[in-house]
């Protein structure tokens, strides 16, 4: 599994409810299904600098230029149904209170979410609630023309049912509903192409990147590069449009760097220019606004070669990019004390500085479902040389926290007031700091025993990895040290993170998994391995943590929480062992013992009582609205944050205009 690019959930994340001082912005949007619509603000955007506001806005502008390329991406349908859908929720002539209309609506808003006909997450094709008969007459009545050939794809389960198929031992390519190989393009003809066009040069290239594969009349495979005059060119023009103002008002040289190569980039398709645009981007390190905006993440392609469109723009928060570096710089300091054998420590150790970043616009890929941290680029060559960013996006957490309160899930899980109470307190810190330290020092301590492989550990590698850099910011979260150091206000708040970790380690992360599947995600594998295993290791006479059971209810208890940080300091020296050691034999062990197996009982427990709280799993954004003041000379005086727009009106603006592709690409 990749370690890098988008990062989807880290550390204590995950269903956290934690809570910070109320405001009377309204975060909740909407919610259907599995999903609930946030929105989010963008704190210190009017204190940017007039040129520094424009620029965010006109990044914003090339990032939502691009939306129909993810859509047609995701399939190649996808549009043509976006479109009959639209036309028909804009013209329906009868009542939008019967109960199709409403299943219809409901059916709208998530193609929206997905970005087609397939769910963000399980890629999973989701079938309407309303029947093909209705469709069909409701079209005719409104006057909306459509091809036909939408209808099996949106009402036949059997047709395109997977987004992108992984199942091993079938031709992944061919049972993909994903747009990046054409027609009738098998794996075997994609991977043998693929493998006649590697590249061997010392900076390789990224073959595919930016391309579909499709065959031509004569049955040989062709590729199609996403650029200016060819696929996708009417949006990717848009974009370098965008692109070229951005360009004008950019912060610095080494800013306009980055822009002048993504702008070639996108009028030649040139994935040299692709690199050099990625190392001038590392570069630019002091520029207060920054961006992503291209063909980024492979995950979306069954062979994970051809890169899935998405844009965030985002400017620096200065406030916790301190905190950031306050960790990074005591980094040998965490090195020198941390419980591991002292053979398996860093003699010399950096720390990270990780950038804290506040969203200002999300779009392609980040949209509406979005990561909340970000570790570019990909390609590990220029990593190696020239080095990586890696944000986290403090203002999509703050929004999750936010929309999170008082919706019932800690008033379910939690023992008691006293544990909520401090969690209400410190909760939200806990699970920053345990973030910066798993990010800035956590995977950067350590090191490997000469002749140790980096994939000693194979598929375990990433459970154990993410274990590590937990157990690390678990143990230094109870230190003396952070209160020293300013970052926490006094010796109780951490108790807060411990019991957040230990009860969604070993209890209510299961919401996630469906009744009897095991766990596969690492960073949930590795929360699960560390909270079991504490279990299975306290003292039995008196335990320093439990789960008790109350009027049929089980509840994490924390009884020790000094007891509790020793046993994670003992863990975190075994994992450490492990992997200085590349012990591949112990990972798997510990992987199966303690990561990926549920307990059927308490997970069918866990899922019925969050059931009861009618909480949506999965949540996606609205963007703010960019209102630019001019003078009479058309010339731009200041941009504002418009707050107000809802989930449909966004979407239909968006479609309206910024639909820059035709129906089939
Ligand atoms: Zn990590």
């Amino acid at each position: 599994m990749k370690k890098y690019g988008i990062i989807l959930c880290t550390a204590l994340l995950a269903l956290c409810a934690c809570e910070k001082k109320a405001t009377k912005f309204q975060y909740t949007v909407d919610k259907f299904y599995d999903l609930e619509i946030l929105r989010y603000d963008v704190p210190g955007f009017d204190e940017l600098s007039l040129q520094q506001k424009q620029l965010v806005y006109y990044l914003s502008e090339a990032a939502l230029q691009g939306r129909d390329i993810l859509f047609d991406q995701n399939g190649r349908y996808n549009l043509r149904i976006r479109r009959a859908l639209e036309s028909l929720y804009t013209n329906y002539p009868y009542s939008r209170e019967a109960e199709e209309f409403k299943a219809f609506e409901r059916y709208l808003k998530r193609v929206w979410f997905s970005n087609g006909i397939h769910h963000h997450y399980s890629e999973d094709k989701f079938l309407p609630e309303f029947s093909q008969e209705w469709f069909v007459a409701a079209c005719e009545q409104a006057g909306v023309e459509y091809d036909a050939a939408i209808l099996p794809v949106m009402f036949d389960p059997n047709v395109m049912p997977k987004r992108t198929n992984q199942a091993a031992g079938q031709d992944l390519v061919a049972t993909s509903a994903g747009n990046y190989y054409g027609e009738g393009v098998t794996q075997a003809e994609a991977e043998a192409w693929y493998d006649a066009h590697k590249d061997n040069s010392p900076e390789p290239k990224w073959i595919g990147l930016n391309s579909q594969l499709v065959k031509n009349e004569k049955g040989e495979i062709e590729e199609r590069v996403y650029k200016v005059g060819g696929l996708y060119g009417p949006a990717l023009e848009k974009v370098v449009y965008w692109l070229k103002k951005a360009y004008e008002v950019a912060e610095d040289d080494e800013q306009k760097l980055a822009i002048e190569k993504m702008i070639a980039f996108n009028e030649t398709g040139d994935l040299r220019l692709f690199n050099e645009y990625c190392i001038a981007w590392v570069r630019d390190l002091n520029s207060r606004v920054d961006y992503v905006n291209g063909f980024t993440e492979t995950y979306s392609d069954p062979l994970g070669i051809t890169g899935t469109w998405e844009s965030m723009v985002n400017f620096k928060d200065l406030e916790a990019t301190k905190r950031t570096q306050l960790i990074s710089n005591n980094a040998q300091w965490f090195e020198d004390n941390s419980p591991t054998a002292k053979a398996y420590k860093k003699e010399e150790v950096k720390g990270v500085t990780a950038k804290v970043i506040t969203a200002a616009m999300l779009a392609g890929d980040c949209y509406p479902a979005t990561p909340i941290g970000i570790n570019l680029p990909n390609a590990s060559w220029i990593r190696k040389e020239y080095g990586s960013k890696s944000v986290t996006i403090d203002n999509l957490m703050h929004a999750y926290n936010e929309a999170a309160k008082g919706n019932g899930f800690n008033e379910e899980f939690m023992i008691d007031d006293e544990i909520r109470e401090l969690y209400n307190q410190y909760g939200a810190m806990c699970g920053d700091l345990h973030t910066d330290l798993h990010e800035c020092v956590g995977h950067g301590s350590g090191k490997l025993m000469p002749g140790v492989g980096k994939d000693a550990l194979k598929e375990h590698a990433s459970t154990i990895e993410e274990a590590r850099a937990d157990l690390f910011g678990l143990y230094y979260l109870g230190d003396p040290k952070l209160v020293e150091l300013g970052l926490l206000p006094n010796m109780d708040a951490y108790k807060a993170g411990y019991y957040q970790q230990m009860m969604n380690g070993a209890m209510t992360q299961l919401v996630r998994i469906e009744e009897g599947k095991d766990i596969e995600e690492a960073h949930m594998r590795n929360r699960q391995l560390i909270a079991n295993w504490v279990l299975a290791n306290v003292d039995p006479k008196q335990p320093e943590v439990e789960i008790i059971e109350r009027d049929g209810k089980h509840y994490l208890r924390v009884n020790d929480y000094e007891g509790l940080r020793t046993l994670y300091g003992q863990l975190l020296a075994i994992i450490q062992g492990i992997t200085s050691e590349g012990d591949y034999e112990t990972a798997k062990d510990f992987v199966e013992a303690y990561a990926v197996r549920v307990n059927p009982d308490l997970h069918r427990e866990i899922l019925e009582r969050y059931k009861g709280l009618n909480l949506a799993p999965y949540k996606g954004f609205v963007n703010p609205v960019y209102k630019v003041k001019t003078n009479k000379d058309g010339q731009i005086t200041d941009v504002k944050l418009d707050f107000t727009e809802g989930y449909i009106e966004q979407h239909l603006r968006y479609s309206r205009d910024y639909s820059n592709l035709p129906d089939v690409n």
